[in-house]
């Protein structure tokens, strides 16, 4: 965050908040660097999340012909106005981002495919992506920075996959683009942050056409830490379970397995296998 940006939180008397994620981007660089990553076009319609005192907001409004920016804090509008009054291409919102239906707002205005770029508020990521991919306009790419440990979750492999990753991975190719010191946010945040790149899948390209029903499976499937795949599957979906066994011998898998060590593929089969016997 520049000088300038700082004097304005002083001036508004604005103290951040940790109920709200506000840990404000300090360094221009950082800033250039999510701009970057994003490789924006000018036909590109942007959505910030989270516009904070504007620092990222003002640099994407040079790049696109339209920014919509979401803020949730009534004390952050004021010096939002101030920072983007000379940029008409700037739609602020003042509202929660996992209130607002996106695709109602793009709609609105005839625009059918849009790019995510947002420093988010990390308390919220899993329901700000599952606010997003379960959307019915998905964006184009995302580039985010969220926290690293999440990040890697995220990006995780078979043995390591978790819902968050599963999640991430049917809908999009993830990308760790670089990790970011804690010290460029103010103020300094307990953890250090990582610029990724969703890059969304379309609508045909996705690994399974119900993903409903596919979400079903999953979360079935961790609904148990630890436990083996047969007994989480026959706990979380109240079938019988010899014939769970069986749905998973036949999909080549092990119903010892923990569901970790699964692919997104593997959760595909099981979801075409198990949908006759829910
Ligand atoms: N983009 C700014 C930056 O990089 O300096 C701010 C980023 S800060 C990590 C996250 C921002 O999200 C904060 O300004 C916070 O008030 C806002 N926020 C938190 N929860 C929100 C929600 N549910 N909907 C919209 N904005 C939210």
């Amino acid at each position: 965050m520049s000088k300038i940006h700082i004097n304005l939180l002083k001036h508004f008397n604005v103290y951040p908040k940790k109920s709200l994620g506000q840990n404000f981007l300090f360094e221009p660089v950082w800033v250039q660097n999510i701009v970057d990553a994003a490789q924006l076009k000018t036909s590109d319609v942007v959505l910030e999340i989270g516009s904070g005192t504007g620092v990222l907001t003002t640099e994407l409004a040079k790049k696109v012909n339209k920014v919509f920016s979401i803020e949730i804090d009534d004390r952050l509008i004021p010096i939002l106005k101030n920072v983007v009054s000379e940029y008409k291409n700037v739609r602020l919102i003042h509202g929660d981002v996992l209130e607002y239906s996106i695709s109602s707002l793009l709609d609105e205005l005839s625009y059918d495919r849009f790019v995510v770029v947002a420093n988010i508020p990390y308390y919220i990521t899993g329901k700000i992506l599952r606010h997003i991919f379960h959307g019915s306009l998905r964006p184009s790419h995302m580039i985010l920075l969220v926290q690293k440990e999440v990040a890697q979750r995220m990006a995780a492999l078979p043995g390591q996959m978790s819902v968050l990753s599963v999640s991430a991975q049917f809908f999009s190719q993830v990308d760790i683009l670089k990790y970011v010191p804690a010290g460029a946010f103010y103020p300094k945040p307990d953890v250090d942050s990582a610029l990724i790149e969703l890059d969304v899948f379309d609508e045909n390209d996705l690994i399974h056409n119900d993903p409903v029903l596919y979400f079903r499976i999953v979360k079935a499937g961790f609904g148990q830490k630890r436990k083996q795949l047969q007994n989480s599957l026959t706990n979380g979906l109240g079938i019988n379970k010899a014939q769970v066994v069986e749905v998973i011998l036949n999909v080549g898998l092990d119903p010892k397995c923990r569901p970790q060590t699964l692919t997104i593929q593997d959760w595909s089969n099981l979801t075409n296998a198990l949908v006759d016997l829910l």
